[in-house]
C-alpha cells in the first residue's frame, strides 16, 4: 500500500533533502513549494528517475484555503497523508527596534500558523484511521533565543510548544508528534548571512563544520520510522553539538 508523506517547502535546502531520503526509504513524497515551481517539479522528476514517486504541489503554507486545497488534491489522487513533515520557513534579519509589523506578522504566518494549517488540513484523516506521523521543523534559535532574528525565534520557540502540545493531545488517537531542532545547515537561509557569519558558525560548531540538509533529513526518517515508534513529544537538536 502506497504511503503517502507530505513535505512542505521541499523546492530546495532541508526540504528537498527530506523529501529524497524519504523517497528513498519508500515514500511516496509530496513536494510542496511556493515560488520555485521548477525546483520543485526537478526535484519530483529526480525522484521518479531514481524509481520512487513524487509529486509537485504548491501552495502558500500561510493561506488556509491553499493549503486544503492541497492536500484535497493529494488525498484525491493518493489517499490520506500519513506523514507531515513541517519544513516551509522564512527567516528576516534586523534588529527588533526596526521590525515591521508586516515583517514580524509574515514569519509567524509562515512558520507558525503555516505548521497549524497543514496539521488541520491532515488531521481528519490521521484522526479518522487512527494512525499518523508529524515531524515540525523548530531551529536551534528557538530554543536558546537569536539576536537580531527575534521573530524568527519565537515562530521556532512557539513550534515547539505546538509540538509537546499536540503530541499529548493526539496520542490517544495513535498518531505521533515530534520535532527536530536543525543547528547551522548550508542552505540558502545560512549562504545569505554571508561567508563572515559563516565561518563564525562554522568555529562555534562543536563538530566543526556546517550541517547538511542531508544530515536533518535522516533525523527526520529516524523520527518517522517504526524505530521511534515510542517517541512523541520530543525534540531532536541536530546541531554538531551547538548548544550543548
Ligand atoms: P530555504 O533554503 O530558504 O528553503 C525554504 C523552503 O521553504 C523553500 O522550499 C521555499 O519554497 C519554502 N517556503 C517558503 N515560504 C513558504 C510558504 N509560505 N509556503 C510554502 N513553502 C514556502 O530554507 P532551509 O534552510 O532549507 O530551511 C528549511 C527549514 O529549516 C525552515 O523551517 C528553517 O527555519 C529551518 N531551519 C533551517 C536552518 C538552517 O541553518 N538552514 C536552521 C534551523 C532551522 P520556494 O523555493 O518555492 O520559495
Amino acid at each position: 500500500m502506497r504511503q503517502v508523506a507530505l513535505i512542505t517547502g521541499a523546492s530546495r535546502g532541508i526540504g528537498r533533502a527530506i523529501a529524497e531520503e524519504l523517497a528513498a526509504e519508500g515514500w511516496a513524497v509530496c513536494i510542496n513549494y511556493l515560488e520555485r515551481r521548477e525546483a520543485a517539479e526537478e526535484v519530483a522528476c529526480h525522484i521518479r528517475a531514481g524509481g520512487g514517486e513524487a509529486m509537485a504541489v504548491c501552495a502558500d503554507v500561510a493561506d488556509r484555503a491553499a493549503v486544503e486545497a492541497m492536500v484535497r488534491a493529494v488525498e484525491e489522487d493518493w489517499g490520506g497523508v500519513a506523514l507531515l513533515v513541517n519544513n516551509a520557513g522564512i527567516s528576516r534579519q534586523g534588529l527588533f527596534q526596526d521590525l515591521s509589523d508586516a515583517d514580524w506578522d509574515r514569519t509567524l504566518a509562515v512558520n507558525l500558523t503555516g505548521a497549524k494549517n497543514t496539521i488541520q488540513a491532515v488531521l481528519p484523516r490521521m484522526l479518522h484511521e487512527k494512525r499518523g506521523c508529524i515531524v515540525n521543523i523548530s531551529s536551534i534559535w528557538g530554543l536558546r533565543g537569536a539576536s537580531c532574528e527575534v521573530a524568527y525565534a519565537c515562530s521556532k520557540a512557539a513550534v515547539v510548544g505546538l509540538t509537546r502540545s499536540l503530541a499529548l493531545e493526539l496520542a490517544p488517537s495513535g498518531i505521533r508528534v515530534n520535532a527536530v531542532a536543525p543547528g547551522c545547515i548550508e542552505t540558502d537561509m545560512v549562504r545569505m548571512l554571508g561567508e563572515e557569519t559563516r565561518s563564525l558558525l562554522v568555529e562555534q560548531t562543536p563538530l566543526g563544520r556546517l550541517g547538511t540538509p542531508r544530515d536533518i533529513a535522516q533525523a527526520v526518517a529516524f523520527l518517522a520510522s517504526q524505530k521511534a515508534s515510542f517517541l512523541t513529544g520530543q525534540v531532536l537538536t541536530a546541531d554538531g553539538g551547538f548548544i550543548v
